[in-house]
């Protein structure tokens, strides 16, 4: 049997005709950028994450971007992040001319350890403490990473905050008192993708920067268009960070389905939670789930022999991915930070054992109890 590791294909066909007259409608129109589409994208998403703002761009790499722009972070400045997320990330804070620094992550959930942070903020000299701006906690995976301490130490050190929620659209923390929130309605900013692959996809690059603060809002909206307002006037310098029309209208229609489609990645975990216990795996650590809502962009299990394990699954023709393989600190371009192996081993550790198992909404029964099946005759057969 062969299970990819994500098939859109599927999903297209339950959605075929609303998407051919969506697009027809645009095309129709010719208007492409920017305009109606968009902002009623816009609209729908800000209600959707629960955040008053919306502001469609280009990707989800460009949301960062826009967003370190518009908080006015800049060269010499510090900003903090995780070292175990896919490159935009830190890329973003090095190419705005900031420095990332690095904190190590938590063993369970992967996301940033709210401890590591904390002991690394306390570490640094009076100068660069005066250089640390921001700091962009990543939801990995579609779990919200540890808000609560984040934001304390946040305000405590005067940092703006930009949530990467580009795995987590529609992923939900709980505060301390029981109260809830949508990922990207916490911080200052809230970054999301629409990359294929992510959870709301588009039929190509896009991404939405979400915003509580009107004037954060307005401030985005300019940054889009080349910093220009009014028109051909610039008094800042922006870009062109701008969402298409075309993508902006795929993106409504797909946005009805978004909740139910969760329902199934997360009803496909609870399957994968079950049929892994039944056949009690003691070499397979299956992922933590906290309170609130994991939206499973991705179901990542932790095995010592993961390229063994793999290579065996590819040959059953199940799909998998390494995300991520080369933790960033160690990546080649950011030698010059002068991070070293050892730095920061549950994320090193991670990078070795990690595998992202097929959990797309469209996934059959039959085709997930193969999974385990396979996965259960490697670990039978060591
Ligand atoms: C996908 C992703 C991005 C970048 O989004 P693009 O739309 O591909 O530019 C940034 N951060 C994380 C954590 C992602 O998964």
């Amino acid at each position: 049997m062969k299970v990819p590791l994500l098939d859109l294909t599927r999903q297209y066909e339950i959605i075929r005709d609303e998407i051919r007259a969506t697009a027809e409608a645009v095309f129709a129109s010719q208007q492409f950028i920017l305009g109606p589409k968009v902002e009623e994208l816009e609209r729908d998403i800000a209600e959707y994450c629960q955040c008053p703002f919306a502001v469609g761009v280009s990707s989800g790499t460009d949301a960062l971007l826009i967003s370190l722009m518009s908080a006015g972070v800049g060269p010499e400045d510090i900003v903090v992040t995780t070292p175990f997320t896919f490159f935009a990330t830190a890329g973003s804070i090095t190419r705005i001319g900031a420095r990332p620094l690095f904190v190590d992550i938590d063993p369970i959930t992967y996301n940033l350890d709210p401890d590591a942070l904390e002991q690394t903020i306390a570490l640094l000299d009076a100068p660069r403490k005066k250089r640390l701006k921001a700091i962009i906690p990543v939801h990995l995976y579609g779990q919200c990473a540890e808000m609560e301490p984040i934001l304390r130490l946040a305000r405590e050190n005067n940092l703006i905050v930009i949530e990467d929620a580009a795995q987590a659209i529609g992923s939900e923390y709980q505060w301390d008192d029981g109260r809830i929130s949508r990922a990207g309605s916490m911080g200052d900013y809230g970054c999301f993708s629409f990359f294929p692959s992510k959870n709301l996809g588009a039929f190509g690059d896009g991404g939405v920067v979400t915003a509580c603060d009107k004037e954060i809002f307005d401030r985005l909206k300019i940054l889009r268009v080349h910093g220009s307002e009014p028109k051909y006037y610039h008094h800042v310098i922006g870009g062109n960070f701008r969402l298409d029309a075309l993508q902006a209208a795929v993106l409504t229609v797909k946005l009805k389905h978004l909740e139910e489609w969760t329902g199934k990645r997360i009803s496909n975990a609870g399957r994968y939670r079950k049929l892994f216990e039944e056949k009690r795996l003691r070499h397979l650590s299956l992922p933590l789930e906290k309170a609130g809502r994991h939206v499973y962009n991705q179901f990542v299990v932790k095995a010592e022999k993961r390229d063994e394990l793999r290579a065996f699954l590819s040959q059953k023709g199940i799909g998998t991915e390494v995300y991520y393989p080369v933790p960033l600190h160690l990546q080649q371009c950011y030698r010059n930070l002068g991070y070293k192996p050892g730095d920061f081993p549950v994320c090193e550790d991670a990078a070795k054992k990690t595998l992202a198992l097929p959990i797309f909404p469209e996934l059959t029964e039959t085709e997930l109890a193969y999974v385990v099946d396979s996965i259960s005759e490697f670990f039978l057969k060591k």
